[in-house]
């Protein structure tokens, strides 16, 4: 990866090309987040400008912040971190889709503010599966509870799964986790639950993001290696 944010997504879509061909899959079934947490305006302006059409932040004020000076129509904003209950009013504003519900609790608050404003909001429920690193997340036991109770909030839309496993230096050892999530998905699907699609499967970040591609995932989130380190 280089200093340049052209040529570091130009890399990275090459290989995610690659990674979805191996897979026998097209490019453009692979939808790109690029996540700019902690990256500043100029920056994100330079991936926007090489053609970024989703960005991802996993917090609420800094996202706040660079949506109301960069806006939201050249880019999507996703939200990929942990969300508290008392933010839902500013995530459901925020975001075309919410990357981290991990509770009936967030649940119904994203459900009563997306009511107020009419708004339908697409979100894909995070698991947790096998013991991954954050403590966001549901284990597979739960799945069955959550999704039939989602599926009655008439202003969620589940779109899908996302799940974020331990790092390895090597990525072939994040091959298991993305595999059950698939197959969680999977599961899902045959349940046939009413406002619940399993279109979307958002794993793999720079370190593992072919793996999860082979594994079936169709959105990635990949930040160090589009804009470089964080500070
Ligand atoms: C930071 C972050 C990423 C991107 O990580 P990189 O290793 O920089 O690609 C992806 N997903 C989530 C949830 C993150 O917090």
């Amino acid at each position: 990866m280089g200093s340049d944010v052209r040529e570091n997504l130009e890399s990275i879509n090459e290989r995610i090309a690659r990674a979805a061909s191996k897979s026998n899959r097209k490019k453009e079934d692979i939808t790109l987040v690029a996540v700019s947490k902690f990256i500043d305006v100029d920056r994100i302006m330079e991936g926007i400008n090489a053609g970024i059409k989703i960005l991802g932040e996993n917090r609420i004020q800094e996202a706040k912040k660079k949506i109301e000076t960069i806006g939201d129509e050249v880019v999507d904003w996703h939200l990929i971190g942990h969300l508290q209950s008392n933010k839902a009013k500013d995530a459901v504003n925020l975001f075309s889709m919410i990357h981290s519900l991990d509770s009936l609790k967030l649940a119904n608050e994203l459900q009563n503010k997306a009511e107020g404003i009419n708004k339908k909001i697409h979100v894909l429920v995070q698991f947790n599966l096998s013991g991954e690193i954050t403590k966001s997340g549901r284990s597979h036991e739960e799945a069955y509870d959550l999704m039939s109770k989602l599926s009655l909030l008439k202003n969620i839309r589940v779109m899908g799964l996302m799940s974020m496993p331990p790092f390895f230096d090597e990525p072939q050892k994040a091959r298991p986790y993305f595999k059950e999530l698939r197959e969680l998905s999977e599961e899902i699907k045959r349940w046939k639950l009413d406002n619940i699609t399993m279109k979307y499967l958002s794993m793999g970040m720079t370190g593992d993001f072919e793996v999860a591609i082979e594994e079936g995932a169709n959105i990635v989130r990949i930040g160090t290696a589009i804009f470089g380190h964080r500070k």
